[in-house]
């Protein structure tokens, strides 16, 4: 009979063993499970004008309602507005920001899809930047952007036809430095010239100007962005802000 007790042991130790293990493997899925759900916004998104933007989670995507009205001095609010800055050289586009309608509502991935596919950018906004307006690519009504660049302003943006956007690196916010520059389409960041996870030109960018490295938003995590690439365009004097493709779709 002490056998049968000792083998009765034995065989509900070996359970115990095994509804623990199974309820170990349990927690972990759960745990995983919390990671891909997203409960709060990305901290980066605090840099983002307030007085544009309103930005919000809806399931795993990020929506960002803005007016596209940027928080900085351009020619193009026209004159007697108080962000009114004068710009002779610029060749004015015709319309006036402040008869545009400039606002724009994007719904980002919250967690980009970063499995090795690209995506071309299309003519029209590609991002919004975190003064509230619109980013566009290299091109300009289908050609190259430099037919188009005499009409830029001092943040290599401009009207034409549609909103006031950002085809070059925007200087009212990120002037050769680390600066947050806004979000793409694909819900990846897009940073300025220096990364600051070396404090200089990062140098192991990929064909869209993105690598992996920590960000002053990651809290010491490494996250895939973008930056603009350190390689003036044209006769512009000045950086293309992004022209693809999109890493992030
Ligand atoms: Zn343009
Ligand atoms: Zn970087």
């Amino acid at each position: 009979m002490k056998n049968v007790f000792q083998n009765l042991a034995l065989i509900f130790m070996l359970l115990a063993l095994g509804i623990s293990c199974s309820s170990d493997d349990s927690a972990n899925t759960t745990d995983d499970g919390d990671d891909g759900e997203v409960t709060e916004l990305h901290a980066a998104f605090a840099a983002f004008n307030t007085d544009a933007t309103t930005i919000y989670l809806d399931g795993s995507n990020v929506v960002i309602e803005t007016t596209g009205l940027p928080d900085h001095e351009t020619v193009y609010w026209g004159v007697g507005h108080e962000l009114y800055r004068e710009e002779p050289d610029v060749q004015l586009t015709p319309s006036i920001m402040s008869s545009n309608n400039n606002a724009v509502t994007l719904t980002v991935d919250a967690t980009p899809d970063l499995s090795g596919s690209t995506v071309a950018t299309n003519f029209n906004t590609i991002g919004i930047a975190v003064s509230g307006a619109s980013i566009f690519n290299d091109q300009e009504g289908g050609g190259p952007l430099d037919q188009a660049a005499a009409s830029l302003d001092w943040t290599g943006a401009h009207i034409g036809p549609g909103v006031y956007h950002y085809h070059l690196e925007p200087k009212a916010f990120s002037d050769d430095d680390d600066a947050l520059v806004g979000v793409l389409l694909d819900g990846v960041f897009l940073y300025g010239r220096q990364c600051s996870s070396t404090g200089t030109y990062p140098t192991d960018l990929d064909v869209s100007g993105g690598h992996t490295s920590t960000t002053q938003y990651t809290d010491g995590e490494e996250e895939y962005h973008y930056h603009i690439i350190n390689e003036v365009y044209s006769t512009t004097g000045s950086y293309i802000a992004f022209a693809g493709p999109y890493q992030g779709y």
